[in-house]
């Protein structure tokens, strides 16, 4: 990953760049599959192994308050991040617990033009994300998902 492009993401944001943001940046674009806290606290350790704990989950919180990546929620009460900002949906596999991104904007203006006709009363929505949860029929998506 180039390191201006992530020091960029970070002052774009109005951030500090610090070297531990910048590592934590880093790994998070290097998973990019929705990774729990404590893979990126593995990830990261393998090169800095002297980023503190405590400092790695300040980090992600600042990282989620200022819109740089965003917390996802899974079943298992687990928070995950996901640094794809773009409107898009996750689809959830029971089998190997992977969490995919799924892009559709056919599906996006469909549940846009649903709830301009139908308001949720008292409500105003700012966004959606489908939860498409399954199991993936075909073996080598389950092989690729498992070893991600
Ligand atoms: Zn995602």
């Amino acid at each position: 990953m180039d390191y201006n492009y992530l020091i960029k993401m970070l002052t774009d944001k109005g951030l500090k760049v610090t070297p531990q943001r910048v590592a934590v940046l880093e790994v998070l674009h290097e998973i990019r599959n929705h990774p729990s806290a404590e893979q990126v606290r593995q990830q990261l350790h393998l090169r800095h192994p002297n980023i503190a704990i405590g400092t790695i989950y300040n980090i992600l919180e600042t990282f989620c308050e200022y819109g740089i990546i965003k917390k996802i929620k899974t079943d298992s009460d687990y928070v995950r991040y996901d640094v794809e900002m773009e409107r898009h949906h996750h689809i959830y596999c029971e089998s190997c617990n992977s969490i995919e991104n799924y892009f559709d904007p056919e599906l996006d203006e469909l549940i846009s033009s649903y709830f301009k006709y139908k308001k949720i009363p008292n409500f105003q929505i700012k966004d959606f994300n489908l939860q498409i949860v399954g199991n993936y029929t075909n073996e080598q998506n389950v092989k690729t998902n498992q070893n991600e």
